[in-house]
């Protein structure tokens, strides 16, 4: 019997650990350790803030999930991986593993920049702490509003979230009947309006525009943060933007464990794959999601990262799990996905407009690659977020 640990329990780990018990079968251990006893519906953070969602409306434990699929839950944090010795160590206790998956998602990266930093004024909505933390900021600040400005910094990975946070305040501004005294300004590290750390999708660019002239926002491409202070951020190019509420999207390196765990990662701290999601230097170990390294391949005036979308999480984590049974099974042929031509499917929340985005391919070169605009409603989002939260409640690992 092998025994196979998955480290990390949201989209990448949950998919890994329930794709490996179903295609396993019980002749061998699965185990999943997750730090957190939830599941996070991430990209629903956005809603927080602005009050259009609690944070236990898109949460799922993953105790009655784990149990149901018969995947032993151990909610604990990891604190190193000793691949030569195939052992995880958690503070309590240490796993021998014969397999093991990685996919302990982003460490972010608050004090990037000069005077940035969880403590500043500027605000973020990563995780469950800060979003909450953005929702009392944003309580205080309508109360007395005044500038805001939205966006994210160079080399961020997360640029849609920070278009979709803008368009749901600038929407809820109105709603409160303040949006005039609220002048906001939106900067990113992006070329133009719509690359999103994807060169662009056919349209991004050009709805992109429309809705920005159409919600009287500004906004600064390109742009490159030198400071932050309590009143004000400073661009390299010599603006100073002042504002009273600020949310911005930063960057990430990989998780602090892998950073930790001599040899494992990169110098960003994730995993180096190959396009089997197998470690380049230990083959019994796969990186998925987040964790997997996705090296930047074009260059932008200001540095951007590339998204990694839920999506690509699923995908590589089926494709990791599908991979371990073939080798567990005598069949060293792998199945090959490369992180890059997995496709592009977002759904980008405008307020109460939306836009989907498809790609056959996350990167250049595409054969298609469109947006599609919804200008009468944003009911896309809340529809897959009500569908993933269903799915992750049942186990149902297998559909997209
Ligand atoms: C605000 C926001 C909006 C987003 N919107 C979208 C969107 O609209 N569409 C989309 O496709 N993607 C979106 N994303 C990206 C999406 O959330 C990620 O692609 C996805 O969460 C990646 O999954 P993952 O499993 O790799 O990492 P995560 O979801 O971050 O999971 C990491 C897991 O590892 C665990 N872990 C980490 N370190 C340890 C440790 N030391 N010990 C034990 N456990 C540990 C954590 O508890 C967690 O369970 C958004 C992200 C953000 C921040």
């Amino acid at each position: 019997m092998a025994r196979i640990i998955v480290l990390g329990g949201n989209f990448g780990g949950l998919t890994s650990a329930l794709e490996l018990r179903r295609k396993l079968g019980h002749q061998h251990e699965v185990i999943m350790i997750s730090k957190s006893p939830n599941f996070l519906f991430v990209p629903s953070l956005i809603w927080i803030p602005l009050g259009k969602r609690k944070l236990k409306d898109i949460t799922v434990p993953l105790k009655p999930v784990t149990a149901k699929a018969r995947v032993q839950f151990i909610c604990a944090e990891i604190i190193e991986v000793l691949a030569e010795e195939k052992l995880v160590r958690c503070r309590e206790k240490d796993f021998k593993y014969d397999y093991l998956i990685i996919a302990t998602g982003p460490e972010w990266i608050f004090d990037q920049i000069p005077g940035l930093s969880l403590d500043s004024n500027v605000s973020f909505i990563v995780n469950p702490e800060t979003a909450r933390e953005t929702r009392k900021r944003w309580l205080k600040f309508i109360k007395d509003p005044g500038p805001v400005v939205i966006g994210a910094t160079q080399g961020s990975q997360c640029t849609g979230p920070a278009y979709e946070f803008l368009f749901n305040l600038e929407k809820r501004c109105r709603d409160l009947g303040i949006r005039k005294k609220v002048k906001i300004t939106f900067i990113t590290p992006e070329p133009f309006l719509g690359h999103l750390g994807l060169g662009g999708i056919t349209g991004s660019n050009f709805l992109l525009k429309k809705l920005l002239s159409m919600f009287r926002i500004n906004y600064i491409t390109n742009a490159e943060i030198e400071e932050v202070s309590n009143e004000n951020i400073v661009l390299k190019q010599g603006q100073s933007i002042p504002y009273k509420f600020s949310m911005l999207m930063p960057m990430f390196k990989g998780a602090q464990v892998v950073e930790d765990s001599t040899g494992l990662g990169t110098e960003d701290a994730f995993i180096s794959v190959n396009n089997a999601y197998q470690h380049k230097k230990y083959p019994s170990i796969f990186g998925v999601g987040i964790a997997a390294d996705l090296p930047r391949k074009f260059k932008t005036p200001v540095p951007i990262g590339i998204p990694r979308t839920g999506y690509l999480a699923d995908e590589s984590a089926k494709t990791a799990a599908e991979n371990i049974v073939r080798l567990l099974s005598g069949n060293n042929k792998l199945e090959e996905k490369p992180m890059e031509k997995i496709p592009e499917l977002c759904i980008m929340d405008a307020g109460d407009k939306e836009m989907l985005s498809i790609a056959d391919s996350l990167l250049k070169p595409r054969r298609f690659s469109l947006v599609l605009p919804n200008p009468v409603c944003d009911i896309s989002k809340i529809m897959f977020e009500k569908y993933y939260l269903w799915k992750v409640k049942h186990g149902y690992s297998r559909l997209p």
